[in-house]
């Protein structure tokens, strides 16, 4: 019997257990709730202990049920293991069905979010987190694919939602790579937002990315891998394609793809996955066109990755070997010599004058990485917008979204950069955002509205936040004034900076007082911060490098005359009349993330908190320790004690009373006293007890689900 099933008929049991309390039943299922657990860990019995709740994780993952509730919040731990919960049948079971109904699911978080949009008619989004490894992508997808199969929808918007399917495969591809984590691990961020008609029907959608780390290109780790897309290309593309695009069909040829020393791995069939790609490109509107430009742009990166330079006798750069040049200028469209030139010298302005000055061998694999990185990170760009055309709707009647954000998770390595900075800070806010609308604003709203409350304390992360973020106080800021002082700045003085002005920071680690703080040393060229999720240590080298992102002049201007339309989208020729600095990676990355804030604030929130079972992707392994620490910085044993005292339901009177009066006489069809009055006597007439409900300024809370569920029932009856 399948998972769901079987807890199903727990549930039933447990109803029963209410009806009919004779011994046996009783017994029956305390035997089996012993045995799998509770679904909400709202029922435990025992005190809200975190022993309590881990032994309840552990009794359901070891009988395959990974999801369990914490009121409407769900986890999910990942079983590293295919599971027959997500089959047509599963989706259909869970659809239009009350929320607590059923065994827990990420189709009931899916189906409880629709079904507030297409009753109220509102926007919402579902946030999914945790580390990295721990499920967030694939329960994305999981979500994605609910909706498709279970949304009503017509021939013609077939190929909408065949669209919305397909970008996946087309963005992992570029955006996901192997790492030490994760072998399929996202290295960009995403949020999707899925827009539906008055119908309910998926209409379009846009996506809107974050941040690709563009470092992977040129270089992994021990054990990673380059993004999934070089691999496929290579082993899936005909002979044909290669043969045009110059390469050849073995990675080991070339130095982008083999310094993890990982190009075959044994869960990822790559050659396999080059023909979805590839029937993903034709079903999203990419023209043969683009897509010998598209691939033109990846054989450019792996050719150029085999580039060399050698010294002349002037101690200046000059290509070492011809072939791989002029398979670039050929796919990119770009002059031979131009190129050859551009890769080798700098463009100075001198008193109004532009001087070419030669390289030094370097500077110039310097140049080669950063054209590399370049047209790699713009291409995916570029990609995005073009699934992002494919996607949109373009008649102007009113839809909600419903939104889906899937962002790289925390990550602590061995040796930690500017990416994983970048990645880190992202977590951040995200768990402030989670408690800005959970703990705190829940906490605020019973205050508010004066319904007695004992508060419950909980870590508010914001102080991290502003550790990074602040305007001229936080690392941002600091890094950002490094990298405008060119010639004198270097990531040390980065370091001495952030020493001197946020040395006495509670999440900054000084490397003074580190020995004491955290019995750890730091390397003199490291930072450490202790995030919400734990302590990292950073490398500052490359920090400075990687914020500024520079792009030599003369290597845009090449760029910006290309032949390939691809990259010709991606370099406009306005950019070089623009003298103005661009603004760093770091402060794009966080004003992004600001308006990502503000796109989430404005939505109805639904959350799914993934947890990754083991460092080891084996299925059945529980490791205690490692999760035990995950639900501790996740907050999850706050958020089960502001449940467990808080209320499941809260609407405005005003709406309450609009949806359920036509179920007591006195209210039916006109209430025309206060909108308060009107539901207390609404509340009376069906019959709630008092421990059931409170009332408070502007709203009626209701405990438990159940209570609403039958109020539900007695309205569609
Ligand atoms: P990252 O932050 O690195 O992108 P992630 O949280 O997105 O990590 P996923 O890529 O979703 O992690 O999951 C990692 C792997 O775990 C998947 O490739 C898959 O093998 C396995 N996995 C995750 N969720 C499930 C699931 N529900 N059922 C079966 N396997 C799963
Ligand atoms: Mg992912």
């Amino acid at each position: 019997m399948c998972n769901v099933a079987r807890e199903g008929n727990l549930l039933f049991q447990k109803k029963e257990e209410v009806e009919d309390n004779t011994d046996a039943n009783m017994e029956g299922a305390l035997i089996a709730r012993d045995r799998v657990g509770v679904q909400d860990f709202v029922l435990l019995d025992s005190h809200t202990s975190e022993t309590s709740f881990l032994n309840n994780l552990r009794k359901r993952y070891q009988e395959n049920l990974i999801y369990t509730y914490i009121g409407t919040l769900l986890v999910s731990v990942n079983p590293y293991k295919e599971l027959d919960i997500y089959t047509v049948t599963q989706m259909q079971l869970y659809r239009g069905v009350n929320f607590f109904e059923l065994p827990p699911h990420l189709y009931a978080i899916a189906d409880n979010a629709y079904r507030v949009m297409c009753s109220e008619y509102n926007n919402h989004f579902i946030l999914i987190s945790g580390e990295s490894g721990a499920g967030k992508t694939e329960a994305s997808k999981k979500i994605l694919q609910y909706y498709a199969v279970t949304c009503p929808t017509t021939e013609q918007l077939q190929i909408v939602r065949d669209r919305l399917l397909l970008s996946n495969p087309v963005l992992e591809a570029f955006g996901n790579a192997k790492t030490l984590r994760n072998d399929n691990s996202s290295r960009f961020g995403k949020y999707m937002d899925i827009q539906f008609d008055f119908k309910g029907a998926p209409v379009g959608g846009h996506i809107l990315s974050y941040l690709i780390e563009k470092s992977r290109v040129v270089h992994q780790n021990h054990g990673e891998r380059n993004f999934h897309i070089f691999y496929q290309l290579l082993e899936g593309g005909d002979k044909d394609l290669l043969c045009w695009l110059g390469l050849e069909r073995n990675p080991q040829k070339y130095a982008y793809l083999i310094q993890g020393r990982c190009a075959k791995v044994f869960s990822i069939n790559d050659k396999n996955d080059w023909k979805i790609v590839r029937k993903a490109f034709s079903i999203i509107d990419f023209t043969e066109k683009d897509l010998e430009h598209l691939f033109g742009i990846v054989a450019s990166v792996l050719h150029l990755g085999n580039i060399q330079f050698e010294e002349d006798s002037n101690g200046h750069a000059i290509i070492r070997n011809g072939t791989q040049i002029k398979w670039i200028s050929k796919l990119l469209g770009v002059h031979l010599s131009i190129l050859q030139e551009a890769l080798t010298h700098r463009k100075i302005e001198a008193r109004s004058e532009e001087v070419l000055s030669p390289l030094n061998v370097d500077l110039a694999f310097y140049a080669r990485d950063a054209v590399a990185k370049a047209i790699y990170g713009r291409t995916f760009t570029w990609l995005v917008n073009k699934i992002n055309g494919s996607l949109a709707n373009k008649d102007s009647t009113r839809k909600t979204v419903i939104g889906l954000l899937d962002i790289y998770g925390f990550e602590v390595l061995d040796t930690n950069s500017f990416e994983q900075f970048c990645i880190n800070y992202c977590n951040e806010k995200l768990q402030q955002l989670l408690i800005e609308m959970t703990l705190k604003a829940e906490q605020e709203e019973y205050e508010l509205e004066g319904i007695e409350w004992e508060p419950i304390p909980y870590f508010n992360n914001k102080i991290i936040c502003d550790l990074v973020e602040q305007k001229h106080k936080g690392i941002i800021s600091i890094l950002d004034e490094e990298c405008l002082r060119p010639g004198e700045a270097t990531d040390l003085s980065f370091l001495e900076k952030l020493e001197e002005k946020v040395g006495d920071h509670a999440h900054f680690v000084t490397r003074k007082l580190a020995d004491q703080k955290t019995r750890k040393s730091i390397d003199w060229v490291d930072f450490r911060l202790l995030h919400y999720a734990g302590e990292v240590t950073y490398c500052a080298v490359g920090f400075l490098e990687k914020n500024n992102d520079l792009l030599y002049r003369n290597l845009k201007e090449v760029l910006c005359n290309s032949k390939n339309g691809i990259i010709r989208d991606c370099f406009l020729l306005s950019e070089l009349d623009n003298r103005r600095r661009p603004e760093t990676v770091a402060t794009q990355f966080k004003n992004s993330l600001m308006s990502l804030i503000e796109i989430l604030m404005s939505k109805e929130p639904s959350y799914v908190r993934c947890i990754k079972p083991n460092e080891n992707k084996e299925p059945g392994k529980f490791d205690d320790f490692l999760i035990r620490h995950q639900v501790k910085y996740l907050g999850l044993m706050e958020h089960l004690r502001v449940r467990r005292a808080g209320f499941a339901y809260r609407r405005k009177y005003e709406l309450f009373l609009q949806r359920y009066k036509s179920l007591c006489p006195a209210t039916w069809p006109h209430w025309h006293g206060p909108a308060a009055e009107g539901v207390e006597r609404l509340i009376k007439h069906i019959g709630y007890k008092p421990e059931e409900y409170k009332l408070g300024r502007t709203k009626i809370f209701i405990r438990f689900p159940k209570t609403l569920f039958a109020t539900e029932d007695a309205f569609e009856f």
